[in-house]
């Protein structure tokens, strides 16, 4: 298991996908973020999803994350990590 994976868990990467895509995440910031994704399937399927979402509307904010999915995504996190 690599520290670099879980330098930041699954739900903070979550809530720092707007930042990531609106530019505000600082440069540290961005490398543990990409970092993740590296390591991580869950989360590349997550931000792929936020991509699409960015090239379909030109923006993403809160409120373009379906909240539905987003539990979802949040419930299959929670459960692959009490699988460990
Ligand atoms: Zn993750």
């Amino acid at each position: 298991m690599s520290l670099f994976v879980r330098e930041i868990p699954c739900q903070e990467l979550v809530e720092l996908v707007t930042a990531y895509f609106d530019g505000s995440l600082s440069r540290s910031e961005r490398r543990r973020f990409r970092a993740h994704i590296r390591g991580c399937d869950h989360c590349t399927t997550y931000v792929e999803q936020m991509r699409e979402v960015i090239e379909a509307t030109g923006t993403l904010t809160e409120e373009d994350i379906d909240p539905v999915a987003r539990e979802e995504l949040m419930e299959a996190f929670r459960g692959w990590k009490a699988g460990r």
